[in-house]
């Protein structure tokens, strides 16, 4: 496989610049080849602003996704984006490598997203109307590639579990796996985390090491995690509310969007809508 690893920490003699050594070799030696943008070493930008148009007049309003929109169908985003694009339709699986800084990506990183995704590239694509709302959330110009995040936090697991005091870690992530990745169509693996790092000591590292090389072994057989997807009926038209009668008992919050459901068992509501086509 093709993998774009996208790395987002400024100091490369890092915890997270060894991790990311050992993802590399490890997907090396798999036999994939690895690509990778290191967005401190790249200084990248990661404010989207004037700059990023350049067919905008000098005295227009920036409207950013409508410039966004105009730029990418004149081919006339800057090179950098256009490089990263150009990466991310080669790679069949993108890994986001960040340390958690304040519950959420590093600046850098966000930058990242806002520019790299473009209106018609990661959003704005597919028809819009009150039929029909787009294509994303399991459908877009990056379906059917796999994506996953890599990341080192101070905490401790028991802090990001369910009664944890940070809050569970897969709704942290949410809106990173599913607004981020799932939104342009990637299947989504599990994250991949390391916690409780800033004093980890070498049988610390070498276990997390271990962990992190057979995450890299298993990275084009780890099932996705099952979010629903917008277009596949589970959600109302236009107002995308999950329909009555589909969530889990007992579900809420972040864990409605997911399909817990087997569509080979026709008593549950999706099997049964599965069973008859719709
Ligand atoms: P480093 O500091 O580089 O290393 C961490 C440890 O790993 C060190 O003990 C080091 O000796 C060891 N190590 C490094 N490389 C190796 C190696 N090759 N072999 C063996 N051992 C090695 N944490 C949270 O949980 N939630 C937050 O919201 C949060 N917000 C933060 C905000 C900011 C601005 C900052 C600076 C930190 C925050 N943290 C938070 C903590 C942060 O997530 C961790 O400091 C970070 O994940 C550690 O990764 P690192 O690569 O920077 O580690």
């Amino acid at each position: 496989m093709k993998v774009l690893l996208v790395f987002a920490h400024p100091e490369p003699r890092s915890l997270n610049g060894a991790l990311r050594d050992v993802a590399i070799k490890e997907l090396e030696v798999q036999g994939h080849e690895v690509r990778m943008s290191d967005l401190y070493a790249a200084r990248w930008k990661s404010e989207i602003d004037y700059a990023d148009f350049r067919l905008l007049a000098p005295d227009a309003r920036l409207k950013v996704a409508k410039a966004s929109g105009e730029a990418f169908a004149t081919n006339t985003l800057t090179e950098d984006v256009k490089a990263e694009h150009e990466k991310l339709l080669w790679a069949d699986v993108l890994i986001l490598q960040f340390p958690l800084w304040w519950y959420a990506m590093p600046a850098i990183l966000k930058g990242w997203v806002d520019r790299v995704y473009a209106y018609g590239f990661a959003y704005g694509v597919g028809e819009h109307s009150d039929k029909y709302w787009g294509k994303r959330f399991g459908e877009g110009t990056l379906a059917g590639k796999r994506a996953m995040l890599l990341v080192t936090t101070g905490g401790w697991e028991e802090h990001y579990s369910a009664h944890g005091i940070n809050g569970p870690i897969d709704d942290l992530l949410f809106p990173i796996n599913h607004g981020v990745l799932f939104y342009p169509g990637y299947d989504v693996l599990p994250p991949f985390v390391a916690y409780r790092v800033d004093r980890l000591d070498e049988t610390g590292f070498h276990l997390v090491a271990e962990r992190l090389r057979e995450r890299m072994r298993t990275l084009g057989s780890t099932p996705p995690i099952p979010y629903r997807r917008q277009n596949g009926g589970d959600y109302a038209i236009p107002t995308l509310q999950l329909r009555p009668g589909l969530a889990d008992p007992g579900a809420n919050g972040f864990a409605l969007h997911l399909d817990g459901t087997d569509t080979a068992d026709e008593t549950s509501p999706r099997g049964r809508r599965a069973a008859s086509g719709r």
